[in-house]
């Protein structure tokens, strides 16, 4: 990798980053993603793949096939508020192909694009290669340093995409604007023990003082425990005996297991983030996905904002990048179609921190169900509109005509 040249080179082998090269690469332009690390296998990452994303995956033509992997298909979302149970979401009535969620390890989701991706001559991944450093002509973006466990090279691209997630290397290195809107929770992450009679589906509790998400991921549950911010270090000093006594009093049908975990390395903390940056652009290049717009997990809905994002990119970008650079203004044309989806989402996810989270962290006794959450549970009809705004999104995304035409005859 001393010195290679391609029309585009994205930073970040996230959902965002590999739908946009997967999209454009289908389209007829030549894309390197760039992954700094060695495999998809991490653990905690989200593991919600949206209908908006089924039927994008239906758009291309790989539906079934994505099916037969393993998985888990969510038709309702629910929330247990002390003993009570809600159901607060129902899929089943959304107007796309999957009339439900699927719940998969992220590192399926994206081994499974990566597969289809490769085999468009056009696209090319590199895994174990950090982007570093941007290369700029005058104000114009040309290209990236990146850094492999045996040498460090350049890539000059007609467009560089950051789509390097929260901590983003390339909106620092470019020099982007951030406007923080700030988080009042962080998320510690661990395991416990499945065992059968166990339910299928995710649970989320609040009782006094927290919010529990169990995710089942067969062999055992994937949880992650809601914390004030800054409040790790307060449970460490308390020592793993007060640690399993929260955990029984959060983890329901689980409670007996809590003792399996046996040291504070087997829970790993998330720091949480909302911001979004002022422009997601500058010449040469631009910001996609939670690189441009860090996402909180709350909703679930960060990895289905970052694919949409990616399906504009490449609808916008690919017809141009086939044969010329793209201008400051139709980079532009990428946040424009975005900010307004974007922005009513952090909306609604500040909504429910402040008002929802915030209170029951602090609160002493488990909290009384909100009005809204009584009405979703009692009237069927209604529960359409969280499950749509969930499994949807605001202004979903499809794969443009020129993609899937240009893709049904490109060479692999
Ligand atoms: C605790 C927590 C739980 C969440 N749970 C959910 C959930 O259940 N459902 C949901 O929809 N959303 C969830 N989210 C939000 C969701 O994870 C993000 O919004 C989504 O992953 C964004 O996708 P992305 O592709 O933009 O970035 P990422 O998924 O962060 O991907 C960025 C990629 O870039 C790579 N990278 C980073 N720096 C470099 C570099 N310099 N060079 C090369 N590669 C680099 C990273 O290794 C990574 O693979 C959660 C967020 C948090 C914090």
């Amino acid at each position: 990798m001393e010195r290679l040249s391609t029309q585009c080179v994205i930073a970040g082998g996230g959902p965002a980053g590999l739908i946009c090269g997967y999209l454009l690469a289908l389209g007829g332009v030549d894309v390197i993603v760039l992954e700094k690390h060695k495999d998809f296998l991490r653990d905690f990452r989200g593991d919600t793949i949206h209908p908006s994303t089924l039927e994008l995956i239906g758009e291309l033509g790989l539906l079934e096939k994505f099916l037969s992997r393993p998985h888990d298909e969510v038709r309702e979302v629910t929330a247990e508020i002390g003993d009570e149970r809600f159901v607060a979401g129902d899929f089943t009535k959304l107007p796309t192909r999957c009339k439900f969620m699927v719940q998969m390890p992220q590192w399926e989701f994206l081994d499974f694009i990566a597969q289809e991706a490769k085999k468009v001559s056009t696209f090319h991944l590199f895994m174990e290669a950090e982007v570093t450093e941007l290369l700029a002509r005058s104000r114009r973006i040309m290209g990236v340093r990146v850094k492999t466990p045996d040498n460090q090279g350049d890539i000059s691209a007609n467009l560089v995409i950051g789509a390097d997630g929260r901590h983003s290397t390339v909106r620092a290195r470019a020099k982007l604007a951030v406007e923080d809107i700030g988080a009042p929770f962080d998320v510690l992450w661990m395991r416990l023990p499945a065992k059968s009679g166990d339910p299928h589906e995710p649970v989320a509790r609040i009782v006094a003082g927290g919010l529990f998400i169990m995710l089942n991921r067969r062999d055992y549950w994937q949880c992650a425990m809601v914390i004030p911010k800054g409040g790790f270090e307060i449970l460490k000093a308390e020592g793993l005996a007060g640690f399993h006594q929260r955990l029984r009093a959060l983890a329901g049908f689980a409670a007996g297991r809590v003792e399996t975990i046996t040291n504070f390395d087997e829970v790993k903390l998330l720091t949480v983030a909302i911001d979004r940056l002022k422009r997601w652009s500058r010449p040469g290049l631009l910001c996609i996905g939670d690189a441009a717009h860090a996402m909180s997990p709350v909703g679930g809905v960060g990895i289905n904002l970052a694919i949409q994002d990616a399906v504009a990119a490449a609808n916008i970008l690919a017809p141009i990048l086939q044969t010329r650079i793209a201008t400051p203004r139709e980079l532009a044309r990428v946040q424009r179609r975005r900010e307004f989806p974007t922005k009513l989402t952090q909306w609604v996810q500040v909504q429910i921190q402040n008002r929802l989270l915030a209170p029951t962290m602090r609160a002493q006794t488990t909290p009384k169900p909100p009005a809204l959450l009584r009405l979703l549970n009692r009237w069927r009809w209604l529960r359409r509109w969280p499950a749509r705004f969930v499994g949807i999104g605001v202004r979903p995304e499809h794969v443009s005509a020129a993609i899937l035409r240009r893709g049904s005859s490109a060479p692999s």
